[in-house]
């Protein structure tokens, strides 16, 4: 990614926005990379250690999905620099505010990310009027809950499987960051007879090469355990998931996991990015030379987002189902091919893709 000032980038970034609130305490930055498709939608982040350079390399990641996946709209991501688990009615007004210093930047709509969900949306739309990932109740399409993500990652895994001889049938899927993005992949992914083998989140990793029951495991992490207290399988470190021998592994937790000093460790035949950028141009390229297929991440996680767009112009559940499936399966096929025939790297496919798509609807709005 480039500096955050090159002038060389066509794309972006359209705005950079930092917060600094004292009362209540907010400190937050928006990150609007490109509005030529429409105005942009990007997730909130909350963690602690978030970073305008994460920021903006996700905002990035957002125009070129959105673009890719054939949207209305343009990219950006925002990061609140707090603590998720801090006492809700603290969140509650850490949100609100976040909202009310974004009001006036009309052309960006927020979306649930890590560390917020569905009723932070609506704390956000209550505020400002907009904001997508809202709950049902206020005709929204909890694509967390139904695994819109999650549900993506499986189509894509499905056109991708007969780019490295994999069949879903039996495929070993080893997931890191068991959330909404990775059990729901999991779920899916399971229901084509892939059995999973490794999970991990923020506490440690569980394995068992027989197969671990998902919905078991899904019940278990819903009470609070982190899935190295399950019963079954054997419990390792948090690091140990990327040692796990499986066919299909799925990042599916925070950036840069994949990395030069341990793409060589991994033992499968598909990186799966449920995640955004989950792996540094090294490790892919490590990946590319090991012959290991990855699936790039505003490709294979889209689901999201789409369903975010359906859910902001007026659509329903099955709309959005019917739509993550229709766009997955072409994005995957055309980068996959594109990968194939002229020997590049999935990213590079996608990313000249996407980045065509982008520059069309540049070259169709009046710039200053
Ligand atoms: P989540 O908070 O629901 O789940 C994240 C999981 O990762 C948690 O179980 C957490 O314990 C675990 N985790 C955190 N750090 C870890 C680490 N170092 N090692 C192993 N596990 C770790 O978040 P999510 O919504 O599932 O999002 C996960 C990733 O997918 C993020 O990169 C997000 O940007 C991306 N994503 C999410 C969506 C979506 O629809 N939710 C869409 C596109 C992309």
């Amino acid at each position: 990614m480039t500096d955050i000032l090159d002038s060389t980038d066509p794309l972006g970034p359209y705005q950079v926005i930092h917060i600094a609130r004292h009362r209540p305490h907010l400190r937050a930055i928006l990150v609007v990379d490109n509005v030529a498709c429409g105005p942009a939608i990007g997730g909130t982040r909350m963690a602690p250690d978030v970073s305008l350079a994460e920021c903006r390399r996700l905002a990035r990641a957002m125009t070129l999905k959105n673009a890719a996946a054939g949207l209305p709209h343009g990219g950006a991501k925002s990061v609140i620099v707090a603590d998720p688990h801090m006492p809700h009615r603290e969140k509650e007004e850490t949100i609100r505010a976040f909202a009310g210093a974004i009001a006036r930047v009309e052309d960006y709509i927020a979306g649930p990310d890590m560390g917020t969900d569905e009723t932070a949306m609506a704390w956000c739309r209550d505020e400002i009027g907009r904001a997508v990932g809202l709950p049902r109740e206020l005709g929204g399409i909890p694509l967390d809950e139904i695994g819109a993500t999650g549900f993506g990652v499986a189509i894509a895994a499905r056109v991708a499987q007969e780019f490295c001889g994999l069949t879903l049938e039996g495929a070993r899927v080893a997931v890191q960051g068991f959330g909404a993005v990775g059990r729901h992949a999991a779920r899916f992914l399971a229901e084509r007879g892939a059995v999973l083998v490794g999970a991990s989140d923020s506490h440690g990793t569980l394995v068992d090469p027989d197969g671990i029951d998902i919905q078991d495991l899904i019940a278990h992490k819903a009470a609070g355990g982190p899935v190295s207290d399950y019963s079954g399988g054997r419990a390792l470190d948090r690091d140990a998931i990327v040692d796990v021998p499986c066919d299909i592994w799925i990042p599916a937790a925070r950036p840069d996991v994949l990395r030069e000093d341990n793409a060589g460790r991994l033992d499968c035949r598909m990186v799966l990015q449920g995640a955004n950028i989950p792996a540094t141009p090294e490790a892919e390229a490590i990946l590319h030379e090991r012959g290991i297929l990855c699936v790039p991440d505003f490709i294979a996680n889209a689901g999201g987002v789409i369903c975010a767009s359906v859910e902001y112009h007026g659509g329903t559940e099955a709309v959005a189902f019917s739509a993550i499936e229709e766009k997955l399966r072409r994005n995957t096929r055309e980068v996959l091919e594109l990968a194939r025939d002229e020997g590049i790297l999935p990213r590079a496919a996608a990313e000249r893709l996407a980045r065509a798509r982008v520059e069309r609807a540049m070259a169709l709005r009046r710039w200053a």
